[in-house]
């Protein structure tokens, strides 16, 4: 299998280029030049497997120029009781008579970001090593909260590579600083910068090409390396557990086996319901996949007009991991659904950042909405649901599952639509405790974050994620805080 650039269809690379390039040098993504068939048969065949198994059958379509043994070792290391709190790693809850969640945040940091960046640093090793052998793997991270925790934990203690992340000194959560200062592994480190994240993501890019820090990773047989979503290598990990869900639902007897069911899934960057996408074009039976947005609604107008306009007023608001303007992979959707035409998506794509906007045209608009629906809800709308949910079924759900939850059901009121929907669930309850707390229930919420982390346990008699708890007494190993101006001198530090 190969790959191909949304920005040219000649550019052609294999899977372990373009997990190691992370983007193509004319600025396109990589996307699979056809996608593998999963036959009935095939759907079948994953009933009643592990998921690492079920990983494996499924990767090893994708990621062709991997050995068995090397995507074996790459998923065994990845999907382990150790670091998920889950033995079958995804958790599905029955809520009402429709609706499945999926529980994607079992993982170490308790968000679904870790069901890719727990994979991609094995995956990124082996693909280094097959297009670099030899060169020590050195990533940084420029992070507003969720994915520089992430990635620290996937990285953690990975042989042959080392990982430094900036984050805005006055711009993550207490919870979130402290998960990452308290980070433990001998190759990672964690450094506070005065500024914004913005000025974390510029500096980070420049150091990325700056010639004197590049010289000095040649001298030292070191390469940089990206482990953000645009990748290959974290899209692709995401399309299992679409088809491991489908498929225990159907073991579960939930579901026949090929009955169609849609896919609901709270959305940001569009990685995570692109890989949904990605599921039905292969053939697992889904029907429509309902984009859910928050105040951030960017992509919800554009599934309405036809029209992608990022000139609007940025919110903050309960579901911060969805507040984002630009959503790069829906690039490679376009892609697609433009029968593979890389000058319109390079003209779409110019516009988007000349103008900050784009209009695709009417056939794609019309092949868009045979797949997907969108819709999106305030932060009123979306702690309303978090209540609705725990007062009805007793499930608490987090500020980001919940929207996915409500706009898919306005989705079903507005359409009729009542085919059972699995609805992705990205992180656990206890991760957003303050919002979920003012959601059900009228009671003091303490200032302390584990005071709260302990009344949301008492009210819902829901064990808190171990991982969570444990920050308390864990020990703080990076403090301090650098200018944008200092964080070159603080990686070459860190190349030594
Ligand atoms: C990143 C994130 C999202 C958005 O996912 P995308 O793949 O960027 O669309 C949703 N919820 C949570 C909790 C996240 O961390």
């Amino acid at each position: 299998m190969y790959y191909n650039s949304t920005r040219d269809s000649a550019c052609r690379v294999t899977a372990a280029q373009a997990i190691a390039r992370g983007i193509s040098a004319e600025g396109g993504l990589f996307v699979p030049e056809s996608l593998p068939e999963l036959s009935m048969e095939k759907l079948k065949s994953l009933v009643g497997k592990s998921y690492p198994e079920k990983a494996k059958a499924i990767l090893a379509d994708f990621l062709t120029d991997f050995t068995e043994e090397e995507l074996a070792r790459c998923v065994d290391s990845a999907y382990t009781v150790q670091k998920f709190d889950s033995e079958s790693i995804i958790e599905i809850a029955k809520v009402g008579e429709q609706d499945y969640l999926l529980e994607l945040w079992h993982g170490p940091t308790c968000a679904f970001k870790d069901m890719a960046l727990q994979l991609l640093p094995h995956l990124l090793t082996v693909s280094a090593a097959k297009t670099e052998p030899g060169k020590e793997i050195v990533v940084l991270v420029a992070t507003s909260g969720d994915t520089g925790k992430a990635a620290l934990e996937g990285f953690q203690d990975v042989p042959g590579t080392r990982m430094l992340v900036f984050y805005p000194e006055n711009g993550v959560s207490n919870m979130q600083k402290r998960q990452m200062t308290t980070q433990e592994g001998q190759n990672v480190s964690v450094c506070a910068i005065r500024g914004n994240f913005d000025d974390a993501q510029t500096s980070v890019k420049k150091i990325f090409t700056d010639p004197e820090i590049l010289a000095e990773l040649e001298k030292n047989g070191q390469k940089f390396s990206s482990a953000n979503s645009i990748n290959w290598g974290r899209l692709v990990p995401q399309i299992v557990y679409y088809i491991a869900a489908y498929t225990e639902l159907a073991e579960q007897g939930e579901i026949e086996m090929g009955e169609v069911v849609n896919v609901a899934v709270p959305t940001g960057n569009f990685g995570n319901i692109l890989a949904a996408y990605y599921a039905k074009k292969m053939g697992l039976p889904v029907g429509k996949l309902i984009c859910a947005s928050n105040c951030n609604r960017v992509l919800a107008d554009f599934i309405r007009t036809g029209t992608y306009d990022r000139n609007r007023e940025f919110y903050t608001t309960s579901s911060p991991s969805m507040d984002i303007l630009i959503s790069s992979n829906l690039e490679r959707l376009l892609y697609d659904l433009s029968g593979r035409d890389d000058a319109v998506i390079r003209e779409w794509f110019s516009a988007l950042s000349r103008d900050g906007k784009y209009t695709v045209s009417p056939e794609v608009l019309e092949r868009l909405h045979e797949e997907l629906a969108g819709g999106w809800c305030d932060d009123v709308q979306t702690a309303e649901t978090i209540g609705e949910l725990f007062r009805e079924y007793g499930y608490l759900c987090d500020t980001h599952t919940a929207v996915a939850v409500k706009v898919c059901a306005d989705y079903r009121r507005e359409t009729g639509d009542t085919r059972k929907t699995i609805i992705a669930s990205t992180a656990s309850p206890f991760k957003f405790t303050a919002d979920v707390l003012h959601a059900v229930t009228n009671r003091e919420i303490p200032a302390d974050d584990f005071e709260q982390v302990a009344l949301l346990s008492e009210i819902s008699g829901m064990t808190p994620p171990a991982s969570l708890v444990a920050l308390r007494t864990k020990e703080v190993r990076f403090t301090g805080s650098v200018s944008k101006e200092e964080m070159a001198d603080r990686v070459r530090e860190m190349l030594r």
